[in-house]
């Protein structure tokens, strides 16, 4: 499956920009900052769960 593979490399980018927020986050006191970066790894996370609709449980719609 070429394609599945190409997908989680997607995944990978999108779950090593999200432990760069998360480090982010944690580095910072700043609330807005904080907020930003918390929305930034939704955002990504669902992208996320978009890539991969049969793994997760549950089928959200935007
Ligand atoms: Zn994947």
């Amino acid at each position: 499956m070429i394609q599945e593979a190409r997908m989680c490399d997607l995944c990978r980018e999108l779950d090593y920009k999200i432990e760069a927020c998360r480090r982010l986050e944690n580095s910072t006191n700043d609330e807005l900052t904080r907020e930003a970066v918390a929305d930034l790894i939704r955002e990504y996370e669902e992208d996320k769960a978009k890539l991969h609709p049969n793994q997760s449980g549950e089928t959200s719609r935007s």
